[in-house]
């Protein structure tokens, strides 16, 4: 890459946020240019190198609008609010958006898919190469495995994720909903409970496990007569999505607009 993409990094002060931070530092091809997090984050004034012993000349700021001067790429890894605050503002000044973050709204889902109209943008609830591959593993084995098997969907995840089940999950539900002619929204079953009567085939189920320091596992279940087969991603390090959200970053240098994921990302469609 002649220039190094400049990248701005939001919500710094978190765990993704911190993964982000050390992948964009050891990359040659991309440079920090803004460091940013939430008005009263205590992190705010200090150097984004700090806890890698490095001065990157980059400091922890709320200020977004100065933050998007003369930049290439917004690294968005927040909560949803904190994401259509960002999203509204790449827009006004131009800059490319990777949106990581999870929990969205069907109202915010299709405000980002309009922001894409202007700003080339990648989301994915999941920016892991492994999990990308798995979602086109899972498409193929719903078309194969169409009758006589039941879908269910595990995932698990440390004790401070705050959404259920994960957007991964979910994307998970949808590409074997869409490979069977089904819509999710009328399928999917989230937990449960009591006397729930006998499984309905057509139906994809959701079971959610929280606890620990748990980063990342899912797994696809087709239960049949006889057989199951699992689909299973495990991820031990948020380095994974960190990597990801930067080979998309580099993959939205030739795109002026436009919605994109990981598939596009990895050329899987
Ligand atoms: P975290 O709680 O550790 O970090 C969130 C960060 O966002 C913090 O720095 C927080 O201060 C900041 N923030 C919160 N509200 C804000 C606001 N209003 N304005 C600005 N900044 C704000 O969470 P995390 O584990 O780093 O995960 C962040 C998001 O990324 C979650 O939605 C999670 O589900 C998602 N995630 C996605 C992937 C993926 O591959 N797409 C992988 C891991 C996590």
């Amino acid at each position: 890459m002649a220039n190094p993409l400049k990248i701005v990094i939001a919500g710094c002060s978190g765990r993704m946020g911190h993964a982000l931070l050390e992948a964009v530092f050891a990359d040659a091809d991309l440079v920090l240019h803004g460091a940013l997090d939430r008005a009263g984050n205590p992190q705010l004034g200090r150097d984004a190198g700090e806890q890698f012993g490095i001065v990157s000349g980059v400091k922890l700021s709320d200020d977004v609008n100065a933050a998007l001067k003369n930049v290439d790429v917004l690294v968005d890894f927040t909560r949803p609010e904190a994401s259509m605050a960002y999203l509204a503002a790449c827009q006004q000044h131009g800059v490319k958006m990777i949106i990581g973050t999870t929990g969205f709204s069907a109202e915010q889902k299709l405000a980002i898919e309009l922001a894409a109209k202007q700003t080339a943008i990648v989301f994915a609830p999941n920016m892991s190469v492994g999990v990308t591959l798995l979602i086109n593993l899972v498409q193929a084995a719903a078309k194969v495995l169409h009758s006589g098997y039941d879908i269910e969907i595990l995932e698990a995840h440390h004790r401070h994720k705050v959404d259920a089940p994960s957007g991964t999950a979910l994307r998970l539900g949808e590409a074997a909903a869409s490979a069977l002619g089904r819509n999710l929204d009328e399928c999917a079953v989230y937990g449960r409970e009591g006397v729930t009567g006998e499984r309905d085939p057509s139906t994809i189920g959701f079971a959610t496990v929280r606890g620990g320091d748990v980063v990342g596992d899912h797994t696809v279940l087709f239960a049949g007569t006889g057989e199951r087969v699992e689909l299973t991603h495990k991820a031990s390090s948020r380095a994974t999505f960190a990597l990801g959200a930067l080979r998309a970053a580099k993959f939205l240098s030739s795109k002026a607009h436009g919605l994109f994921d990981m598939q596009d990302v990895l050329n899987l469609r």
